[in-house]
């Protein structure tokens, strides 16, 4: 059996790389996203009575890397610190035969950037833990009495991830953030705060020299930060170079 399936839309996100992509959705709720709907499924029509779901879920490819990589039967989740393994149907890996991801996510409804049917119609959502440009399979409605399930385990990941650092910014860091985002519609420093706060480094990676300097691209910026004991200091916030 083969399966042939379209994009009906592409995620736009913060995230212009996949280091710094939170490693499940709603871990960093400054994310503001959105999905730009293509045709034919950009028509307000097909979204009547979602207004009443304050989440959806996302179905949508791992389109980077790994369907080119391909799958292994075992995995090293980055919540178990990166060494010890699991079967990959046990984890949430993008690596898996069919490299499918869900997530569920804030919808803040509809919105159109030009005028008329079929022009730039896209769905506003917050939390996502997609890379920008990733293809979206489907949405479908969160429904709580269905997918919420009070009594279920978790397994290795049976309590959320807990922020690791606090996130303070040097000087120059905050006038270049000023800078980039004046007008706080990126919701930058919340955005930095977050995203470093889960910290992002690889798990199976437990040493580093003093002071590395980690490389975050968020929009097209490049966000510069090191690690000192529980604090996080971000240094740069300054436009990628072409
Ligand atoms: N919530 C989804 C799930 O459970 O299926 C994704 C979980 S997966 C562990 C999240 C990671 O997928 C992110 O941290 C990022 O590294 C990676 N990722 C996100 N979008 C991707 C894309 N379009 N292509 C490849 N990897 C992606």
């Amino acid at each position: 059996m083969r399966f042939e399936f379209q994009p009906i839309g592409l995620c736009r996100s913060p995230y212009t790389d996949k280091f710094g992509i939170p490693r499940q959705p709603r871990l960093v709720t400054a994310a503001e996203a959105r999905i730009e709907l293509l045709a034919p499924y950009d028509r307000e029509e097909a979204f009547a009575g979602l207004e009443g779901f304050s989440h959806v879920w996302l179905l949508f490819v791992f389109h980077q890397d790994c369907l080119e990589a391909g799958w292994r039967a075992q995995v090293r989740p980055p919540r178990l610190g990166g060494r010890d393994k699991v079967g990959v149907f046990a984890s949430r890996s993008p690596y898996r035969p069919n490299p499918i991801g869900i997530s569920a996510v804030a919808q803040h409804g509809l919105e159109r950037q030009g005028k008329g049917q079929g022009k730039g119609l896209a769905l506003r959502i917050a939390g996502a833990d997609l890379l920008d440009g990733t293809p979206i399979l489907d949405i479908k409605p969160y429904v709580p009495y269905a997918d919420a399930i009070a009594d279920a385990e978790g397994g290795f990941a049976n309590t959320p991830p807990q922020a690791r650092f606090q996130v303070g910014f040097s000087e120059d860091a905050q006038r270049q953030l000023a800078e980039q985002d004046a007008d706080g519609r990126l919701r930058l420093r919340a955005l930095i705060e977050e995203v470093i706060a889960q910290d992002p480094r690889p798990g199976y990676m437990d040493r580093y020299p003093e002071r590395r300097v980690f490389v975050l691209q968020l929009y097209a910026l490049e966000i510069h930060w090191w690690i000192d004991g529980e604090r996080a200091l971000v240094t740069r916030v300054h436009p990628v170079q072409p």
